[in-house]
């Protein structure tokens, strides 16, 4: 029998590139979104094959599912800035309640779970990069602390049901991803700028544009996040590119592809915008034998690619 995974947040960016790498591995997937900041358009490739099933259902409710299961793989919840600042309350009822119903499911069916946290746990990071060992800095009260600490319970929260009830718990630190079916108006750099480049609008950039982000091709990612999956790990794991770029030399960057001249204005920094971010993937590296593959710029030109083509 092939594998069965439930896949939360299987209608989104990330979510959808991985329930087609699921499909082509031959697993079956059951994929429950809510559709709040995803689209059931991101799965059309697969959508009517026999290896995937879509329910539109909010996954802090009860999750039912039928028959076996073999890996619950959580993905729901609002990611980017402007999404988690618009639905404060649900990003902290996903990450509490969404992974107690997808938690529950794992132990209900013998399953294993696996948790797609965030590099945000590690905050505005005084380790640099950032280790798997850092416990983080994380401003609870600010605004991106709905984000940070939602995700933080949630891997509180797996380990528990990993001591308390010998689930194996999966949990994958995801640094900064970028590249097709990113919404052009999730407020996340890559896109905003991609946007602002196409259309010859100025780029806009937080502050000075001093503060570093490490860039990871949704390809990379999803081939990390299956190696992990199929892996004996257990716990916390970075995955993401360890190559670190300025955001202002990002928003050059793109503006230089993007073809179309536009400026760079400067606009007002976010509360507590982290000031650095980079993996340090040592681990990935040993325990899946993974690293990332494709560089920024060819990572960029691809997305822009497919940025004319859907954006248009
Ligand atoms: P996304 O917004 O495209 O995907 C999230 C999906 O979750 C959406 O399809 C949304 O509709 C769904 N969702 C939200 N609340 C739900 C609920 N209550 N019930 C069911 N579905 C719900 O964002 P993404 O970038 O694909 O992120 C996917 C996951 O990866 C998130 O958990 C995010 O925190 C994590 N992550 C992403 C990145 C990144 O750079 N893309 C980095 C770190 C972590
Ligand atoms: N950023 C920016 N202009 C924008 C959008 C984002 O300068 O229009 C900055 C943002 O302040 C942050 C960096 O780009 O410093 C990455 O932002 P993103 O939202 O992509 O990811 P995150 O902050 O969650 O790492």
């Amino acid at each position: 029998m092939s594998p069965r995974a439930v896949v939360t947040g299987g209608a989104g960016f990330l979510g959808s590139h991985l329930c087609e790498r699921l499909v082509s591995e031959g697993w079956q997937v059951m994929c429950f979104d809510s559709l709040l900041t995803g689209d059931a358009a991101n799965l059309a490739g697969i959508l009517g094959q026999e290896g995937l099933r879509f329910e539109n259902h909010d996954v802090t409710n009860h999750l039912d599912v039928d028959g076996p299961v073999d890996w619950v793989l959580h993905l729901a919840s609002p990611a980017s800035p402007r999404d988690y600042l618009e639905h404060p309350i649900h990003t902290l009822k996903v990450g509490a309640l969404g992974t107690l119903r997808a938690l529950g499911l794992a132990k209900a069916k013998g399953a294993g779970f696996l948790l797609a946290s965030t590099s945000e746990v590690y905050g505005d990071p005084k380790v640099h990069p950032q280790p798997e060992s850092y416990w983080g800095n994380v401003n609870p009260v600010g605004p991106r602390g709905v984000y940070d600490e939602a995700k933080r319970f949630a891997e509180a929260l797996g380990m528990a049901y990993h001591r308390t009830h010998g689930i194996p718990v999966k949990i994958a630190r995801i640094f900064n991803t970028y590249g097709p079916r990113m919404r052009k108006d999730d407020g996340r750099a890559v896109p905003t700028f991609i946007q602002q480049a196409l259309i010859g609008e100025p780029i806009t950039v937080h502050g000075e544009g001093s503060q570093t982000r490490s860039l990871c091709y949704v390809a990379d990612l999803v081939e990390g996040l299956w190696r992990f999956l199929v892996s004996d790990h257990l716990g916390p794991l970075n995955l993401g590119n360890p190559e670190e770029i300025k955001i202002l030399e990002l928003a050059q960057l793109i503006a230089a592809l993007g073809g179309e001249r536009s400026q760079i204005v400067f606009v007002e920094r976010p509360e507590d915008d982290p000031e650095v971010r980079c993996p340090d993937i040592g681990l990935a590296r040993v325990v899946l034998a993974w690293e990332p593959e494709v560089s920024l710029r060819d990572g960029l030109d691809r997305t822009i690619a497919w940025a004319r083509e859907s954006w248009a």
